[in-house]
């Protein structure tokens, strides 16, 4: 048994200044020590202890995760508790657990309401800061689900939407289209659901050819914009991925929400958004194949698919914008009605 004081008196003899000095290089590449209160002063380590580089990570508390499972007792009192039983299960067998706090946190204390009278002609709604589901038809409820199962409560965080006040309004279009991708995909043809979202869903789709469907999926269920725009910059600038977010959004907005446009404009934002997803495929996949990680028959085939999608369903607000046939990958895509 070592003798305990002449330990501690030997550890007080060590200079930690200097231990901490040689660690500098890693702390400036941002790898955090948490060292506890409690072992600096139960055991008097160095009375000179330099706490400044120290650094500990806090989690805001919207973050922490209150529950982490689905209480029975609870959902077993709400309105459509099959359908939302089923939800969870769905949830809970296809996604990992780490993407799922925001679904735990907020499924538990979840309002469902039925009301008829929708304020404007939407079938149903999710309030983020009440976290209640208002719906007018029970096959709006797997969308308001994915709604819940993305929102980071009382922040202003839906999936990849954020609005912190008006001036900071961004990703509604992609968020919405994606809600609508993931209900279709994994409650769709049970239930036959079609979405509301037709054109922002497809692109939607798009985009998660670029980033892949489990990193698009998690970025999603976490509300993490700002990680989805990182992983945007590794194939594109983020002036244009902003620009794309935005673009999007007036589609979503005009659209949706019965906005009087020009189709002249909307034709523009079509074409712009267009190039973008060609633009940015285009060096994702340049740059697969140059690091090998996929052959030229890989190449081939996922390009035309990627193509196949981005020429379908160019239809908005009731109005069907076409593209020439005549593009090859290198090509712009041209717009005609
Ligand atoms: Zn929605």
């Amino acid at each position: 048994m070592p003798n305990l004081p002449a330990l501690l008196n030997q550890i007080q003899e060590i200079d930690f200044s200097l231990f901490l000095e040689s660690l500098k290089p890693a702390l400036a590449s941002s790898i955090c020590f948490i060292l506890t209160a409690r072992s600096v002063t139960n055991y008097k380590i160095h009375r000179d202890f330099e706490t400044k580089e120290i650094c500990k990570v806090e989690i805001p508390p919207e973050l922490k995760p209150k529950y982490f499972k689905v209480e029975l007792k609870e959902i077993n009192s709400k309105k459509l508790k099959e359908a939302t039983l089923e939800f969870a299960s769905v949830l809970e067998s296809t996604f990992p657990k780490s993407s799922l706090t925001n679904f735990y946190n907020n499924i538990n204390e979840l309002k469902i309401k039925k009301n008829p009278f929708l304020f404007w002609d939407a079938d149903g709604a999710y309030n983020d800061l009440t976290n209640e589901i208002t719906i007018l038809f029970s096959s709006a409820l797997y969308h308001e689900l994915f709604h819940m199962a993305s929102t980071i409560k009382n922040t202003g965080l839906v999936g990849f939407h954020q609005y912190f006040s008006k001036k900071e309004n961004i990703g509604i279009g992609l968020n919405e289209g994606y809600t609508d991708l993931l209900t279709e995909r994994y409650f769709g043809e049970k239930h036959k659901i079609k979405g509301v979202y037709i054109y922002e869903s497809k692109i939607a789709h798009n985009v998660e050819m670029i980033l892949g469907k489990e990193k698009m999926e998690e970025l999603y269920l976490k509300a993490d914009l700002n990680r989805f725009i990182e992983e945007m910059k590794l194939f594109a600038k983020e002036e244009d991925i902003l620009e794309f977010l935005v673009n999007l959004d007036y589609i979503c907005v005009a659209s949706n929400v019965h906005l009087i446009t020009k189709d002249s404009l909307i034709a523009k934002k079509i074409l712009e958004i267009q190039e973008f997803l060609l633009k940015t495929y285009q060096t994702k996949m340049k740059q697969q194949f140059e690091n090998q990680m996929v052959n030229q028959e890989m190449y081939e085939k996922q390009t035309e698919e990627f193509l196949n999608l981005l020429k379908t369903n160019n239809k908005v607000g009731g109005v069907k914008y076409s593209i020439a046939q005549d593009y090859t990958i290198e090509k712009d895509f041209a717009i005609k009605r």
